[in-house]
C-alpha cells in the first residue's frame, strides 16, 4: 500500500530530512505508515493545485460590452482572474461575474495582466489601443483580438505594439444569442501571428486557447487574410440577408412554416448584434464590398427571371389567342 505512495516520483520531491525519515521506519509502526500516507495524500494534494493555479492567466478585457461580458462570464467560471476596462462603466455587472472593473486604463495595465483581449468594436479598436498606456504593462504581454474581421487587428496590433509583445488574432464564431446553450461544437478560429519562442510564451499562448478548447470549440487555425476570405460570405452574408428582412417588418402568424421560422430567427440572431459590429464587417474587410455587389446583382438577375417569364405569358396571351372577329 505504502509502495504506491511512495512511488518513484515522490521521494525525490521531498525535502531531504523526511525522505531520510521515511526510508528507516518504512514497515516498522503502522501508525507512522498512516501518517506519511496522510502526508503522501496532503502533498499531490498540493502539487495538483499547484498545477492548476499555474495553469490559470490572469486576463483583462478591453471593451466590456455585450461581447467581453460574454467571453468573460466563462473564462472566470474556469477559474482565471478577470479584469476589465471600457468606456462606460460597467462595474456592477463586472462585480456580479467576478470581474475587477478598473475605469481608469492606467491601473489595468498596471495589475500585469498575462492576456489583453481586445473586444472592443472594429470601429473603435484603434483609437481605444492607442489611448492605452502600453509601457505600464509587463514588457511580454499576451495581446489577443476577438475581433469578426481579421486583417485588420492583424496590422493594427503589429503597427502599434511593442516588438516585445506576443499576438494572437483569433475570432470566436458565435456571440451570446447563437451560443446560450454553450460553445460546444462552434469554431473558433486563430492566428499565431507572433508568438516568441521561449517555453514560457508557448505556453501562455496553450493556455489562452485551451480556454476555448476546454468548452468544446471547434479549433480552427487558419491566416488572417483566409479568414476574412470566408467570414464575408459565411457572416456578412447573413447579417445582410437578417437585416434585409428586418427591414420587412416580418411577423409571426398562425400559418408559419419551418423555412419561415428559420427567417425570423436569423432576423432576431442578427438584429441583436450592434449596427456598430454589422457596419465593421463591411468597412473593415474588404470582401465584403464585392460580395454585396455579387448579392445586388443576384437579386436584379432573379427578377429578370421571373419577370422575364411573366413578358413571355402576357406575349403568348396578348399575341396568340385567337382574335375575335368585330362583329362577333
Ligand atoms: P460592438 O458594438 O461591436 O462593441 C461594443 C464594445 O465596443 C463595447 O465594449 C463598447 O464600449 C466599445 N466601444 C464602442 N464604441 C467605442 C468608442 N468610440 N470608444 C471606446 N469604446 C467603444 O458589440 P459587441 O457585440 O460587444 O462586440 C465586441 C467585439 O467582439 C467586436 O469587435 C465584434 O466584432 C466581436 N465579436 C462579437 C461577437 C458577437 O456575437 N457579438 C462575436 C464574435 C466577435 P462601452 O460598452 O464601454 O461603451
Amino acid at each position: 500500500m505504502l509502495s504506491s505512495f511512495l512511488s518513484p516520483p515522490l521521494p525525490s520531491l521531498l525535502p531531504c530530512p523526511r525522505r531520510r525519515f521515511l526510508s528507516s521506519t518504512t514497515a516498522a509502526a503502522g501508525k507512522i505508515v498512516a501518517i506519511d500516507a496522510a502526508q503522501a495524500f496532503d502533498y499531490e494534494s498540493r502539487a495538483s493545485s499547484l498545477r492548476d493555479r499555474q495553469s490559470k492567466l490572469k486576463i483583462a478585457i478591453v471593451g466590456f460590452g455585450n461581447f467581453g461580458q460574454f467571453l468573460a462570464r466563462t473564462m472566470s467560471s474556469q477559474g482565471h482572474t478577470l479584469l476589465a476596462h471600457s468606456r462606460s462603466d460597467h462595474s456592477s455587472t463586472a462585480s456580479s461575474i467576478g470581474v475587477s472593473f478598473f475605469a481608469d486604463p492606467h491601473d489595468l495595465c498596471e495589475s500585469h495582466p498575462d492576456v489583453v483581449v481586445l473586444a472592443t468594436s472594429i470601429l473603435s479598436a484603434e483609437p481605444v489601443l492607442r489611448s492605452l498606456p502600453l509601457h505600464r504593462l509587463r514588457r511580454s504581454t499576451l495581446f489577443a483580438d476577438v475581433l469578426s474581421v481579421k486583417e485588420f487587428p492583424k496590422n493594427l496590433l503589429l503597427n502599434l505594439l511593442p516588438p516585445d509583445f506576443d499576438i494572437v488574432c483569433t475570432h470566436p464564431m458565435f456571440g451570446p444569442e447563437s451560443a446560450k446553450h454553450g460553445w460546444a461544437g462552434l469554431p473558433f478560429v486563430f492566428d499565431k501571428v507572433r508568438v516568441g519562442a521561449s517555453d514560457d510564451r508557448i505556453a501562455r499562448c496553450q493556455k489562452f486557447l485551451d480556454i476555448f478548447e476546454r468548452e468544446g470549440c471547434r479549433m480552427v487555425e487558419m491566416t488572417c487574410a483566409e479568414h476574412d476570405e470566408h467570414a464575408a460570405e459565411i457572416q456578412f452574408l447573413t447579417h445582410t440577408v437578417g437585416r434585409l428582412l428586418a427591414k420587412l417588418d416580418l411577423r409571426s402568424t398562425p400559418i408559419n412554416t419551418k423555412g419561415y421560422e428559420t427567417l425570423l430567427k436569423l432576423v432576431e440572431n442578427t438584429c441583436s448584434d450592434s449596427f456598430d459590429l454589422y457596419n465593421g464587417l463591411f468597412m473593415y474587410n474588404k470582401n465584403s464590398t464585392e460580395l454585396l455587389e455579387r448579392l445586388d446583382g443576384a437579386f436584379d438577375s432573379l427578377k429578370k427571371e421571373l419577370f422575364g417569364q411573366l413578358h413571355d405569358i402576357l406575349r403568348k396571351q396578348l399575341f396568340e389567342s385567337p382574335r375575335k372577329s368585330p362583329g362577333n
